[in-house]
């Protein structure tokens, strides 16, 4: 079966690989490996470039498809392996037609976006984790979340709006969190390399996103409800202060 290395998950400061074309599709790019973060986890992808011999390639959109199912408990619908697309803009498309598989490019991504997207989805957790210290029933209760460059969400079934108490609660405990300034722990089950977990203290989420190793670089977070439509509560978090770490990022080759 043909799978995409993911090696984000080798060195998620890499911003460039060297890779071969294991598909084509009529708006995408199928590559044998990739340092692009497809979506996924409520994160967003990464933007970037693929340099092949023909010409550059932009694009704005990565998804992952297939894989095998893991069947882990507490790590729902996380599959193994699968490939990873990246789909080229409108305006690149008619070069697609001069590529052919086995072709070799070159990958790169938008570090500081990568830098930003890793930065709130760490922040994410931290406003979860509040939350479901002050509701643990929420957990369940909890319909999408969505990681952006500048904020980031959760959704709720929940017929009881969160007061200003309750946000004012949720928002000091997530900054309790990250002013101890822990190291943020990443790891994957052997069983399963793609189910992920993320822990914090005595906290741990299963998680397959990209993450700060520690959180300090969050700076304060700040937590404010949206009305979402009935029996539906939105939370969502702001870090004017967040330092993103672009300077960690590098080009740096991963050979096979
Ligand atoms: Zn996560």
């Amino acid at each position: 079966m043909r799978t995409t290395q993911k090696l984000y998950y080798k060195d998620q400061y890499l911003t460039e690989c060297q890779a071969n074309i294991s598909r084509l599709y009529t708006e995408a790019v199928e590559l044998d490996r990739t340092v692009a973060f497809p979506e996924g986890g409520g994160q967003e992808a990464d933007h970037g470039i693929i340099h092949t011999p023909v010409g550059m390639l932009r694009f704005e959109q990565v998804k992952r498809m297939y894989g095998t199912p893991c069947h882990i408990e507490g790590f729902k619908g996380v599959k193994t392996g699968g490939v990873i697309l990246h789909l080229i803009n409108t305006d690149d498309l008619p070069l697609l037609a001069k590529l052919q598989v086995g072709m070799p490019v070159t990958v790169r991504i938008n570090a500081l976006r990568r830098a930003r997207l890793t930065l709130s989805h760490s922040a994410s957790h931290f406003l979860y984790a509040a939350t479901m210290n002050h509701d643990y029933e929420l957990e369940e209760r909890t319909i999408g979340c969505h990681i952006k460059e500048d904020s980031a969400r959760f959704d709720f079934l929940s017929d009881e709006k969160f007061d200003g108490d309750s946000l004012q609660k949720i928002e000091s405990v997530a900054n309790s969190l990250i002013e101890q300034n822990l190291p943020i722990e990443l790891g994957s089950l052997p069983e399963c390399p793609d189910a992920r977990y993320w822990r914090y203290g005595g906290l741990e989420i299963p998680c397959g996103g990209t993450h700060l190793e520690r959180p300090g670089a969050i700076g304060s977070l700040r937590v404010r409800r949206k009305n979402v439509g009935k029996g539906k509560e939105r939370l969502i978090c702001e870090f004017p202060e967040a330092c993103p770490d672009v300077w960690r990022y590098h080009q740096g080759m991963i050979t096979a």
